[in-house]
């Protein structure tokens, strides 16, 4: 069996599951789990923030992120394509009140800041009071320039808006640039990270930021239900994953580069393989036949997300082998 739908796929190791057992743990409402207490002072610092905050998912830190940065009736600016906009339910507006303004994603993933600036509002009573950008990095699996984030910082300065980094897949992102995490996150008033996708934590997610700004979104965080009792338990795992984890990423970018390479010599797909830029390959089916390809491939034991385009995405449960196969059952398909 392997399993290409997402990096959130992926079983805790043994390493993990050892170290959720023993984990000593505490009530985290009461501020209580030293397990939690470490992983998010390990974060913070790991990440080049003063705070950070362990959450259940990332929907849930960037809701946070959202509510705590921005009042009711506020906006915020992000991509069409932006999880936090797409993705998450409506979850700023129906829980924050706060309206996004989706502007179109440029082909490499980023805002055009001119096109960002014409949706800033006029200080007018018609108008929602744009409070902040947020960019996302990673997104779709295409990396947003250093350059690129630290003009975007200048000119959420130039504007008054908070800048914030849905940064699910951030060291998948350092990883393809070629730096150090902080490289990144310096230019952000705040960024939420997923510890379950590449990294491999079974569950979790966190929310770093100021002081000030973590004990707002801790606030919140209760109020949505998210305050967990004995946490320490995920936490352990997520600290295993945030410390370890980043370093096989550069395999599952090398098995994602192997994949589309491969599928590109399908004629029956169509594949920009410059567009595979770290563990996320998107094909299109020339004949249409997405669907069937998906149920043919999953009656061999290998799953994958039939949309249009399909998506591949590679983890730390699959490996070159599992690729491999993969690439032998799709030519199998067209074949038969
Ligand atoms: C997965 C993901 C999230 C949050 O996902 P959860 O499933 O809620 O943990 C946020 N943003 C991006 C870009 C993601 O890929």
């Amino acid at each position: 069996m392997s399993d290409f739908r997402s990096d959130t796929v992926t079983r805790p190791t043994d390493r993990m599951r050892k170290a959720m057992a023993s984990a000593e743990v505490g009530d985290d409402v009461y501020g209580d789990d030293p397990t939690v207490n470490s992983l998010q002072a390990y974060a913070a610092e790991r990440l080049g923030f003063e705070s950070a905050l362990f959450t259940s998912t990332g929907t849930q830190a960037n809701l946070l992120a959202i509510m705590s940065h921005c009042e009711r009736g506020d906006e915020y600016l992000c991509g069409q394509s932006a999880h936090n906009y797409r993705y998450e339910g409506g979850g700023a507006a129906v829980l924050g009140s706060v309206q996004p303004q989706p502007i179109e994603n440029e082909p490499d993933g980023s805002i055009h800041l001119q096109k960002a600036k014409a949706a800033i509002k006029a200080d007018d009573f018609h108008f929602a009071v744009t409070r902040m950008l947020s960019l996302e990095n990673t997104i779709g699996g295409k990396v947003l320039s250093l350059d690129y984030q630290r003009q975007a910082r200048k000119f959420c300065d130039d504007h008054g808006l908070q800048l914030h980094l849905d940064g699910a897949r951030i060291f998948n992102a350092a990883v393809k640039s070629g730096c150090d995490v902080t490289e990144i996150t310096k230019h952000y008033d705040s960024v939420s990270v997923c510890l379950s996708k590449g990294l491999g934590a079974p569950v979790g997610s966190l929310l770093l930021g100021t002081k000030a700004f973590i004990d707002r979104a801790t606030r919140l965080r209760k109020m949505v239900g998210g305050g967990m009792r004995q946490a320490g338990i995920l936490a352990a795992a997520g600290r295993i994953a945030l410390e370890q984890g980043p370093h096989r990423l550069y395999e599952d970018h090398e098995n994602a580069e192997y994949l589309s390479a491969g599928l590109a010599a399908i004629p029956q797909l169509e594949i920009n393989p410059a567009s595979t830029q770290t563990n996320i390959v998107y094909a299109r089916c020339r004949t249409g036949r997405a669907s069937q390809l998906r149920d043919y491939l999953a009656d061999l034991g290998i799953q994958v997300t039939a949309g249009d385009p399909i998506r591949f995405v590679t983890h730390l449960d699959v490996d070159r082998q599992d690729v491999d196969r993969l690439l032998g059952a799709i030519q199998g398909f067209y074949q038969s």
